[in-house]
């Protein structure tokens, strides 16, 4: 009797709420006696293989948008429709996007539902604003790329269509925050499978999914053979182990598995479903539970709630308002990335009352600030030792004088978060420092230079860019960086010929600027004669040593760094040099300085000097040199990398050493721009 009454597909079908669904639209009625291979559909759905919705109704909070879609061929469009928050045209911020599924036969006017709670939500102040965008996927594709060739597939790439057009085409032409901490999936039913699939399959670029009803089923759960047949292959019979096969290996179960590291660390998941639905309990299979305790036995923390009293299609509860949407999820997704936004806390402003002497030190937020000289400060941004790179910490600095205030470097990124240090944003961060940098100018007009346009150096841009300040960058920087990075317009920064420039602070205060390239293509050196201090960035590694992935760039650090210690023989007498003080990208990293006892080093290098700066020089010419093999030369070699997360890639580099300036470089790349020929005995 009960299977009597079960319809088929449920998670496929919707029953004709007739008031409800017109803005639901999407879904056909199945006859609940067979399993038809084409069902019905009601009014508006749309065509198997509509990849661009020719319905292009939205509701007043939406547009419908079209993106190009390479990945199915030269010329061929997607569609999608698009919720933007309402204060969206009235600011330069960016937000989070969420990425709304739609169910089985669904098409992009499905997601219109979400969008009218959260805009609720957002208007109540409850959460940020953010970005939905609910996708036109195929009617039956299952968000993985069909089985193509298989007999009966009429889905396509989906999958590729998603990610690699329409997610790269939505962070180009909207003010997102384009990565995975400001990115989120939701679906419903085949939705919910998708949501769960793609966030697990590229944890990356997935930092939230949300599955409603999600269809985390097995193949042979499927009642409609069809449903499987568009985007697998045969069902039954002849081929269908191949189906099976197939499906098995596009599913999240899959997935999660072989991510699950990359997941625990990096996707907040959650599962609803509700209690009257089959994929809560078929006959005594509870289909969702299964799935939430793999998750569970593979460590992946997930939300998992059954609602009662609601089957397959409770978000119409949502929608009609006799069930409230569960919007915490999407608070806690995102609260902690906005500056202004009404959830943000308000930030106190910076006092530097207490910085007195040299050395002195006050703790303002997540920022440390110390005094380094007569109005000239570190900022330092202790960094989380739990992510890696950059995100291990960084300073900036900055110079006041009389006329005006230079800041060198922007920091860390923590407005947004920066995906390839795994940096998480973090509240008040640009507030913060921007707060800090008010207390130590005061009025005086403000400029910003960088060392080097890497993302741990510049990632703060965004923070000022309401402020009227210029920024500044040395010549052969890549400034598109700043475009792939952050998603900025590199047209921001100036750009200025090193040597050439220099910065009247004012009071006899002049910054020059000196290139020394390797680490990067147009790295600058700011040097101040009054007070005899240089800020050398990443240009001389800090102690920790500096990569070079080719020997090129090996040859124009050698030479580059041969020059600085020219030029300040030049310019400075012999004593004086000794009394200059080096201050890096990342202050930490001194007490690596040599490697001779990494974190005990005998010698004191709390601070870098004049000595670093040869050191730095002799080492990289005395490689070229071939000076390691050279007993007594002064250039060791003293191992290889062994791996680390504050600098992954490194690992297996061999470590050169002269005094306390070193350079991890791959031991083949030493021999060849040594000229020499490396012995067998090395593999
Ligand atoms: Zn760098
Ligand atoms: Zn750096």
């Amino acid at each position: 009797m009960q299977e009597m009454k079960r319809v088929p597909v449920r998670y496929f079908k919707m029953i004709n709420f007739k008031t409800l669904l017109s803005f639901f639209c999407l879904l056909f009625i199945v006859n609940s006696s067979s399993a038809q291979a084409k069902p019905d559909r009601i009014q508006d759905s749309d065509p198997d293989t509509a990849w661009v919705s020719p319905n292009k109704s939205v509701p007043s909070f939406a547009t419908y948008q079209l993106y190009p879609s390479p990945e199915r061929g030269k010329g061929t469009f997607g569609s999608f429709m698009i919720y933007l928050p309402e204060e969206y045209k009235n600011t330069t911020r960016r937000y989070p996007v969420i990425y709304y599924l739609h169910g089985g036969n669904g098409n992009q006017r499905e997601g219109q539902w979400l969008m009218k709670e959260l805009d609720k939500a957002i208007k109540a102040q409850k959460m940020p604003p953010v970005i939905i965008v609910s996708v036109q996927a195929l009617p039956i594709g299952w968000y993985c790329n069909a089985n193509v060739g298989a007999k009966g597939v009429i889905s396509g790439p989906v999958e590729n269509v998603l990610i690699k057009n329409l997610v790269p085409y939505i962070d180009a032409n909207y003010r997102t925050i384009a990565n995975s901490s400001g990115r989120g999936l939701e679906g419903w039913s085949m939705g919910g499978f998708g949501a769960i699939r793609l966030a697990f399959k590229y944890p990356e670029l997935f930092g939230f999914a949300s599955s409603l009803a999600g269809a985390l089923i097995e193949f042979q759960d499927e009642h409609n053979p069809q449903y499987l047949v568009n985007t697998f292959g045969p069902a039954t019979g002849a081929g269908s182990e191949k189906s099976i096969e197939y499906f098995n290996s596009v599913h999240p179960r899959f997935y999660a598995a072989k991510n699950a590291e990359l997941i625990k660390k990096n996707v907040k998941i959650r599962l609803i479903v509700g209690d009257q639905d089959w994929l809560y309990n078929n006959n005594g299979k509870f289909i969702t539970k299964i799935f939430s305790n793999y998750l569970d036995y593979l460590g992946i923390k997930h939300e998992y709630s059954v609602l009662k009293n609601v089957g397959h299609m409770f978000p119409n509860e949502f929608a009609d308002g006799t069930r409230e949407y569960p919007v915490q999820f999407w608070v806690d997704a995102f609260k902690a990335m906005f500056k202004t936004s009404a959830i943000a806390q308000p930030v106190t402003p910076f006092n530097a009352a207490t910085l007195i002497k040299i050395g002195d030190e006050v703790r303002y937020g997540s920022y440390l600030i110390r005094k380094i000289g007569d109005e000239v400060f570190q900022i330092n941004d202790p960094g989380n030792k739990s992510t890696k790179g950059g995100g291990w910490g960084v300073d900036m600095y900055l110079v006041c004088g009389t006329k005006k205030a230079l800041l060198i470097d922007l920091g860390n990124n923590y407005i947004t978060g920066y995906e390839k240090d795994l940096l998480k944003p973090r509240m008040n961060a640009a507030e913060e420092l921007l707060s800090v940098i008010d207390g130590l100018t005061g009025k005086l007009p403000l400029e910003i230079a960088v060392t080097h346009m890497h993302p741990d150096h510049d990632g703060m841009t965004g923070a000022f860019l309401d402020q009227k300040v210029t920024f500044w960058a040395g010549e052969g920087e890549d400034l598109n960086a700043l475009k792939t990075q952050h998603n900025l317009d590199p047209s921001i920064y100036q750009v200025f010929t090193q040597g050439s420039k220099s910065f009247d602070l004012g009071n006899g205060r002049i910054v020059e600027t000196f290139p020394v390239r390797g680490h990067s293509n147009g790295g600058t050196i700011y040097i101040i004669k009054k007070d005899m201090l240089v800020f050398s960035g990443d240009a001389l590694g800090s102690g920790f040593g500096q990569a070079f992935p080719t020997v090129e760039r090996l040859k124009q650090m050698a030479e580059d760094s041969q020059n600085l210690v020219e030029y300040l023989k030049a310019n400075f007498a012999p004593y004086e040099r000794y009394g200059l003080r080096v201050f890096t990208g990342h202050w930490w990293q001194n007490a690596y300085g040599g490697f001779l006892h990494p974190n005990k080093s005998p010698i004191d290098i709390g601070y870098l000097d004049w000595r670093f700066i040869q050191d730095v020089a002799s080492c990289a010419n005395g490689i070229l040199q071939g000076k390691w093999l050279v007993d007594g030369s002064g250039v060791r070699y003293i191992g290889n990398m062994v791996y680390t997360d504050a600098w992954p890639s490194a690992e297996g580099r061999a470590i050169m050493v002269c005094g306390t300036g070193t350079i991890i470089i791959p031991l083949r790349q030493a021999y060849e721009a040594a000229g020499l020929k490396m012995p067998d005995l090395y593999p």
